[in-house]
């Protein structure tokens, strides 16, 4: 701590001290280089795949938006941001220096028909050769593991020249990954989307096991997650977005379909503001929040914006978090046919969680049955721990009897006519029923 802070600390009020220090506990810049890229008329210079310009892209975004999430006060830059946004080498590292760069990230993939990863350093790199070569191993090592990869090497690599000219006089510590190879089957792994948020996952605590984790803090008010960047969501798509600031939104999101992030940080108990960034043709969507898939937190309608990419709208709730923690966030489509392009999450005053605590009681009462319309598997969300009941059809008969089951453990309904069914449940000793539409 300069003399200067210190003496502005002693003068001031404490509270007042630990914000300003806050504020100034920046500094960490990291450049993203996504490799390669075509040009805007579609010509593709360095003749690469497109396996390799998109993998390196949706990768590149990837890592920003998970920095952006847990890092807050990191600030991260990015060379290109589109898939047309080709630019020469040199351009990449000196926008790298122009930005004054800590750590710089160029990401590519593979080809001649190997396995696994790999990463470069650049011993003419002007930010030393310990420092290079041990953020390479880092980078490796996180990106074997968690891309489950075969661990090819960390290398200094002077003869990749056309790779290397991003490192060459960086003034930043970088690194160049090779994720996997364009042509094995590693393949299969670099184009599919859930695949890609583990790479990005890897650079990100290889970046913080490289700068110190105590130098990335989020935010303490607010956090952005970008809809696409789950951790789990079987079934739903990916699109362009049309909503302000492009990108991508998730959609295809029918009645049943489960969105998942992981690691998503709550610092304190207490209240929170969830916003959703919507779009709907249709409207009359539900959105269900859940933590770890065990805690509802609460509901919020979707409305009709006028369409599928028009009239993009926030909704909120707000929920209560009995305890801090890093938990998966799961969003639930009670209803589905809405398009999803980010989710923000930011704490608020204390003042409204008895109102939220009330909130929470409710919505955890009622079982829900899910998809409903069913075909031949329904399954049922309830907060306790576990259940029995029956199914009985619209004149009260019993047509099937449940086994004591968990929240979410799909139940055969094949044997069941079409029509309406009536869910008789009792969860933790308490009776509760639920309609639901067989097909
Ligand atoms: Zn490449």
């Amino acid at each position: 701590m300069t003399k200067h802070i210190q003496n502005i600390c002693f003068k001031a009020a404490l509270a007042v001290c630990l914000v300003f220090l806050t504020l100034t506990v920046q500094g960490q810049v990291i450049v993203i280089d996504p490799g390669h890229g075509y040009k805007a008329d579609g010509s593709n210079p360095d003749g690469r795949t497109d396996t390799e310009i998109a993998t390196a892209l949706s990768v590149g975004l990837k890592l920003r938006d998970q920095l952006n999430s847990q890092c807050s006060n990191y600030k991260v830059h990015m060379t290109r941001t589109t898939r047309n946004g080709w630019i020469s080498i040199s351009q990449r590292r000196d926008m790298s220096n122009s930005w004054g760069a800590n750590r710089f990230i160029s990401i590519h993939c593979n080809a001649g028909g190997g396995t696994g990863t790999e990463t470069f350093w650049c011993n003419r790199s002007t930010s030393g050769t310990t420092a290079n070569s041990n953020f390479s191993q880092e980078v490796q090592n996180r990106m074997a593991a968690g891309g489950s990869w075969t661990n090819r090497r960390s290398v200094e690599d002077a003869t990749y020249i056309y790779h290397l000219g991003v490192l060459n006089s960086n003034n930043a510590v970088g690194v160049l990954n090779e994720i996997g190879f364009v042509d094995s089957n590693d393949k299969t792994k670099l184009l599919d989307d859930s695949w890609r948020n583990k790479f990005a996952a890897a650079y990100v605590t290889a970046l913080k096991n490289s700068l110190g984790t105590s130098t990335c803090s989020p935010s303490t008010t607010s956090i952005l997650i970008q809809g696409e960047s789950y951790s789990s969501a079987p079934y739903v798509q990916t699109e362009a977005c049309s909503d302000t600031g492009g990108g991508l939104n998730v959609s295809h999101i029918d009645t049943g379909d489960q969105i998942s992030y992981s690691n998503v940080t709550f610092p304190s108990s207490g209240s929170y503001k969830i916003e959703y960034r919507v779009a709907s043709l249709p409207g009359g969507g539900t959105i269900e929040a859940i933590l770890t898939g065990v805690v509802i937190l609460g509901r919020v309608n979707v409305p009709a914006t006028g369409g599928w990419q028009t009239g993009w709208t926030t909704i909120s709730h707000t929920v209560n978090i009995n305890q801090a923690g890093t938990y998966t966030l799961r969003l639930s489509a009670i209803s589905g046919g809405w398009n999803l392009n980010w989710l923000r999450i930011s704490k608020v005053s204390t003042a409204r969680m008895a109102t939220a605590n009330m909130e929470v009681a409710e919505v955890a009462e009622a079982p829900v049955p899910y998809p409903n319309p069913a075909d031949n598997e329904l399954s049922v969300r309830f907060a306790g721990t576990a259940a029995s009941g029956k199914v009985l059809n619209s004149v009260g008969q019993t047509v099937l009897t449940l086994p004591t089951l968990a929240s979410d453990t799909p139940i055969d309904i094949s044997s069941l006519k079409s029509g309406v069914y009536i869910l008789d449940m009792v969860i933790d000793g308490k009776k509760v029923t639920k309609r639901f539409i067989k097909r």
